[in-house]
């Protein structure tokens, strides 16, 4: 199979299905119209076989990820997903493999309405890297910057699932057969909480995606807003998998393990009333878990009242490099 064969087999689809799509993919570049009184929201995140999946995972898996890690970030930016690009590398045309992971790609790339617009096509050790695209009426953009003192701190859906499926999946943990599989569908099918982003424009003060962990992504929106937070270990959201758990894991996952794509976002006094309207009519529960103070850094507290000190800090590719 040459080049252009894989691109239109699995890629290149029919007219495009998005009315902004002027030139979809088979020109040099893709021409989209952004709509008036929008900004456009731009973000890539790539996926190494290995690193960032085990070379094991279901090609479907792998394709939603793709993508799913991508939307995350629109919506942490209260953005709506328009447009995609897919850069991809695969060492071989393994077709099983490239129709599995079309599939995973389209089916969320159609229940989000964003377009493949474009992309490269290489041969070399399987990497994928989306670019996504979308778009936020202008001046509404949620950043990391903007929480104030006496904000409430929130998270989407519940923490440290995906980590403890990667610990189930590389054997360092045991669990029953179905909280291993909801665990392992945190890890492989993250969800991007598009309309909570959608939702929390001109609500949140501060807002970002929880992908290394909420000790290291909350630090991130706390340093951008130059303020600090306290957090109430009791309120952590755990699923029911993670609880049955608990006693042998603690609470480290939920603290700094990586890639739950969850929001964590920070909400004036006065519109909580508003938030928690809003919140009922959405898919995923958010809850309270602190609030943000002016002492710098993150204080975490135990049931007593207590400083707890979580082990690790969450994910980075290269701490260990001098
Ligand atoms: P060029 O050489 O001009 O960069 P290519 O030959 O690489 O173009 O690609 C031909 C067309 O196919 C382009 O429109 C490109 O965006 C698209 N394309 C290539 N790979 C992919 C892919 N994996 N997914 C979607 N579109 C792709
Ligand atoms: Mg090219």
């Amino acid at each position: 199979m040459d080049e252009f064969t894989l691109i239109n087999r699995y890629f290149a689809r029919q007219a495009p299905h998005r009315r902004d799509v002027v030139v979809g993919i088979g020109d040099d570049a893709a021409l989209c119209q952004i709509p008036a009184g929008m900004s456009l929201v731009a973000t890539t995140d790539m996926l190494v076989e290995a690193v960032h999946f085990p070379a094991a995972t279901e090609a479907a898996a792998v394709g939603h990820k793709a993508l799913a890690v991508n939307l995350s970030d629109l919506a942490a930016m209260g953005a709506d997903p328009a447009w995609f690009t897919l850069a991809l590398a695969v060492p071989d045309a393994d077709e099983a493999w490239l129709e599995g992971f079309s599939r995973g790609l389209f089916a969320l790339a159609d229940r989000c309405d964003c377009e493949l617009i474009g992309g490269d096509t290489v041969r070399g050790p399987r990497v994928v890297a989306v670019q996504a695209m979308g778009l936020v009426p202008e001046g509404q953009g949620l950043r990391r910057a903007g929480a104030s003192v006496g904000d409430r701190i929130y998270v989407s859906g519940t923490l440290g699932d995906a980590a403890l499926g990667l610990a189930v999946a590389q054997g360092e943990i045991e669990a029953g057969v179905p909280q291993a599989q909801y665990l392992r569908g945190r890890l492989d099918r993250p969800e991007p909480r598009l309309e909570l982003g959608r939702a929390l424009r001109g609500l949140a003060s501060a807002a970002i995606d929880v992908s290394d962990g909420l000790v290291a992504d909350l630090g991130h929106l706390l340093s951008a807003s130059g303020v600090g937070a306290r957090v109430r270990l009791q309120q952590l959201p755990l699923s029911s998998a993670y609880r049955e758990l608990h006693a042998s894991v603690g609470w480290d996952a939920a603290l700094s393990g990586g890639d739950d794509y969850e929001l964590c976002f920070s909400v004036p006094e006065d519109r909580v009333a508003q938030l928690e309207n809003v919140a009922a009519d959405l898919p995923c529960a958010i809850h309270c878990i602190g609030e943000i103070v002016p002492r710098p850094g993150m204080c975490i507290e135990d049931v007593d009242g207590r400083e707890y000190q979580p082990a690790t800090s969450g994910h980075d590719h290269f701490r260990n490099d001098t």
